[in-house]
């Protein structure tokens, strides 16, 4: 039977999201219901509700979660009720061109549940990032389900789910970061951060953090920035050329998603040095570079979708790190709030407050 549960909804352009009354129904073939124990408050929430993604409004906002299977329909064979789950907004096709050459994550094809979940006038939401977990219980694929140790706190584990990963995983998949490579992060939010900490965890040795906000620098250290350069104050190109021995990074990470800051990355990186676009731009942006420098610089300049995890082999892996004190992933939670709080939170992200606010419904146990 369809049950009845609290959620947090935007119904129009830039109107201040309110509290609601969701249907979820059963889960079809290949569904799951999940109690929504935590979830990150992340900007794409806040960029449906300006309806900078899309106009399929009223969305069920929240995409950054962790809960517990409750039920799951047939067809459903690789978890079960009582799991210990984080969601994903990529699940694999297993059949697409990407998946066939044993490239799932990159999956071209990915999947959510085929059923909507309602308001109770019977009105269709779109999820965020199919998946809606500003919510006590929501319907997702399956495949969205990633099982990892339950010893994990939810409002920690959550974070893989979106931009904790997709900074980790710039830094470990998309750049490659090897021990004794110097990296370079240009933007210390959520993400920033979290590629700061990947750089440490594939053992860089130099990793230098750029921000225009003291504070932000402050946090870039806590997760292991070995110099900061505040970008109003000097030139993050010449200061990255000055902590690398006059060469640039070799790794060098863009996590704004603006023209001006590409370029500087660009320039920051030594000779055959990594770019990897972990930010993202709107759609109006255009870059221009010197076409022979994208030649003569050579190296590799590339785009980071979702840190280009498989959640399947990284979701396990960093909280199994996480539990062995190997990954900080505590420093991101600045607060935990309730589903009512959801609004503040935006606010308090829109003025560089808090790094992550995480609401919390529920423990494991
Ligand atoms: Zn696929
Ligand atoms: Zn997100």
């Amino acid at each position: 039977m369809a049950q009845q549960v609290q959620g947090v909804i935007a119904r129009a352009k830039g109107q201040p999201v309110s509290l609601e009354t969701i249907v979820v129904p059963d889960p079809g073939p290949g569904e799951a219901i999940v109690k929504v124990l935590a979830c990150g408050v992340c900007h794409t929430d806040l960029h449906y509700r300006e309806g900078a993604i899309n106009d399929e409004f009223p969305f069920l906002l929240g995409h950054e979660a962790a809960g517990v299977v409750e039920s799951t329909g047939p067809e459903v064979t690789e978890i079960q009720p009582g799991d210990f789950v984080i969601l994903n907004w990529r699940a694999v096709c297993g059949d697409c061109r990407a998946c066939r050459r044993g490239r799932p994550q990159y999956c071209f094809a990915t999947h959510n549940a085929s059923q909507r979940m309602t308001l109770t006038d019977g009105t269709e939401l779109s999820p965020a990032l199919g998946i809606g977990a500003f919510c006590q219980k929501t319907l997702v694929a399956a495949g969205q389900c990633t099982k990892v140790d339950p010893t994990a706190p939810p409002e920690v584990a959550g974070l893989l789910g979106c931009g904790v990963m997709a900074g980790l995983g710039a830094a470990i998949n998309t750049g490659n970061v090897g021990r004794g490579d110097s990296v370079a992060v240009f933007g210390c939010g959520g993400v920033g951060d979290a590629a700061i900490e990947g750089a440490r965890l594939g053992g860089a040795h130099t990793i230098i953090a750029v921000d225009i906000d003291d504070q932000k620098l402050r946090w870039a250290r806590d997760f292991g920035a070995t110099h900061t350069v505040n970008a109003t104050q000097e030139d993050p190109v010449e200061k990255i050329r000055e902590y690398t021995d006059g060469n640039g990074a070799d790794v060098v990470i863009e996590a704004i998603g603006l023209p001006s800051v590409y370029e500087q990355a660009f320039y920051a990186r030594d000779l055959a040095g990594t770019v990897v676009l972990v930010g993202v731009p709107n759609p109006e942006m255009k870059i221009e570079l010197p076409f022979i420098d994208v030649f003569g610089r050579g190296g590799a300049l590339k785009s980071s979708w979702y840190g280009d995890c498989l959640p399947s082999r990284d979701f396990p892996m960093l909280i199994d790190l996480y539990l062995q004190g190997r990954l900080n992933l505590d420093g991101f939670v600045s607060e935990r709030i309730g589903l009512d709080q959801v609004e503040e939170a935006f606010d308090k992200m829109e003025h560089g407050a808090v790094l992550r606010s995480v609401v919390v419904m529920g423990d494991a146990s």
